[in-house]
């Protein structure tokens, strides 16, 4: 299976994180979404997102130390639609800027809201009506204290 998805994560508290490129960034405390795509598979590529030990080559790899993935949004679909489901959040929600958008002209594939529903109804239709309802899948995942970049 191919295609794109959105992350919905939690971050419990505000704090600078180190993002690579992007070096140091203050995020709030509260919801994220990060829009993706998968064109390889996305099976392979949600469990990448959800392991801690791995070596970090993209921008959510740094964020994802600190952030627990609440909810994955998927999008299956044969063409990459990843920055109009990007375009579509843009419209509702701030964006931090140039995260996840290094091979784009989006301003950001990461979104910020302070309300976890409002995230997921605003992913649930960013498709619409060029695809399929997406299928949600739910986490409980905690983030390691002891996560620490492989190499
Ligand atoms: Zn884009």
């Amino acid at each position: 299976m191919k295609g794109s998805y959105i992350l919905l994560m939690e971050l419990s508290g505000g704090q600078e994180i180190w993002v690579g490129k992007l070096g140091s960034i203050f995020f709030s405390g509260g919801f994220y979404a990060y829009v993706g795509s998968a064109m390889n598979g996305l099976d392979a590529r949600l469990a990448r997102h959800l392991r801690f030990e791995k070596k970090f080559h993209w921008h959510i790899d740094y964020l994802l130390k600190q952030a627990a993935i609440r909810e994955i949004v998927l999008y299956p679909s044969e063409s990459k639609v990843e920055c109009s489901l990007s375009m579509a959040m843009a419209g509702e929600f701030q964006h931090i800027p140039g995260f996840g958008s290094s091979d784009c002209h989006c301003a950001s594939h990461l979104y910020f809201g302070d309300n976890l529903s409002r995230l997921r109804a605003e992913a649930t239709k960013a498709g619409w009506p060029e695809l399929k309802e997406p299928e949600i899948r739910r986490y409980e995942r905690q983030v390691a204290a002891d996560n620490v970049e492989s190499k």
